[in-house]
């Protein structure tokens, strides 16, 4: 038996349905192991039938676990309908969150005597409580991804450009075995550091810049993000005294993290070292974000998260300061909620490495 089924069963009666579609693919593969990019899970009380098109013919049955599988060409939810695969279902739940209309509207069309229930947050605790096996990957992942950027350390130099770092990033980790990345890579020196969303330019790093690098690969489905800012050469006192800040208010939302504390306590944690130092209108996004399957997925950390943290969870912890038109800092981990606390799955320092 699959147990995720049983989990996605348990959750359609909390929602006050009997039948679940899963159609977002992290969670086509969360649910029965598949990797392609199109399908449809239909879980019942006491089935569950996945349906595909027929490039994925073989490779879903090879894949999938727990649910029969058929491969009717394009018309996946005709096909539903015609053999009557949702069975005696009568309240169908779907995700509210990742559902295009027009799909809401189509199920709703070819299931007349079928209730079609959007659901919100449809599997969000399910996905973000992390097995072990789903801790491991992670920390594979996040060990390839720190493998390369001690890889890339001999190439920050003066002179060099943004996008030929980004290139080397790419490149380094197909290298290593990284199916994909987990989103482009951020390259950010000198004054573009405080744009935290930068995309690599052809600008060139100058001596005694701090340049942002924030990447990670996927392995094995499991997504890395790191972030290390780094100097290239001496930065000077307040660069230091920024970064320094950073860095402790990173400390401090790992040691607020617990099972059970909400995501805004997290935050605020890490936020209050911030101002404590004078630089809280310098940190504009939240705290990190839960990683998975997807680079970002709940649970969420920052001021708007009511929710609390599961055991298991693995989110991450990425304060930032960023001084308009000067520099920026950030430093990112990867962590993983445990009964004791917090466990880093980073397998780096945090210190300032100055080139
Ligand atoms: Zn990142
Ligand atoms: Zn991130």
């Amino acid at each position: 038996m699959n147990p995720r089924l049983d989990a996605i069963r348990q959750r359609a009666r909390e929602a006050g349905a009997d039948a679940v579609v899963i159609l977002h693919p992290p969670h086509l593969r969360w649910a029965v192991g598949f990797t392609g990019s199109n399908g449809a899970l239909f879980v019942t009380a006491d089935a569950a039938h996945f349906v595909t098109d027929g490039r994925y013919d073989t490779q879903a049955r090879a894949e999938v676990e727990g649910a029969e599988v058929h491969v009717p060409g394009y018309a996946l939810f005709e096909h539903v309908v015609e053999h009557r695969l949702v069975g005696e279902a009568q309240r169908l739940a779907l995700d509210a969150d990742r559902t295009p209309i027009g799909t809401f509207e189509r199920l709703k069309a070819l299931f007349p005597a079928v209730e079609v229930v959007p659901v919100a947050a449809l599997l969000d605790q399910q996905t973000g409580a992390k097995t072990e096996e789903e801790i491991e990957r992670l920390r594979a992942a996040q060990a390839l991804t720190a493998a390369v950027f001690n890889d890339l350390l001999p190439l920050l130099q003066p002179g060099v450009r943004e996008q030929d770092v980004a290139a080397e990033i790419v490149y380094q980790h197909l290298r290593k075995g990284a199916e994909r990345m987990s989103f482009e890579p951020i390259v950010a020196s000198g004054p573009r550091g405080a744009l935290p969303h930068a995309h690599p330019s052809s600008r060139t790093f100058r001596p005694g810049e701090l340049v942002v690098l924030d990447f990670g690969g996927v392995l094995d489905g499991y997504a890395a993000d790191l972030t290390r800012t780094v100097a290239i050469g001496e930065p000077g006192e307040e660069a230091r005294r920024v970064y320094e800040a950073v860095r402790t208010a990173q400390a401090a939302g790992k040691a607020a993290i617990a099972p059970g504390v909400s995501g805004r306590d997290v935050d605020t944690a890490a936020r209050a070292v911030l101002e404590g130092a004078g630089l809280g209108s310098y940190f504009g996004h939240g705290l990190g974000h839960g990683i998975g399957l997807e680079t970002h997925e709940w649970p969420r950390l920052s001021q708007r998260a009511d929710d609390l943290l599961p055991l298991g969870a693995a989110v991450t912890v990425e304060p930032g300061a960023y001084l308009s038109e000067r520099f920026g800092v950030r430093i990112e981990d990867v962590v993983v909620v445990r009964e004791a606390g917090c466990e880093t799955l980073t397998p780096l320092p945090t210190d300032l490495i100055v080139l």
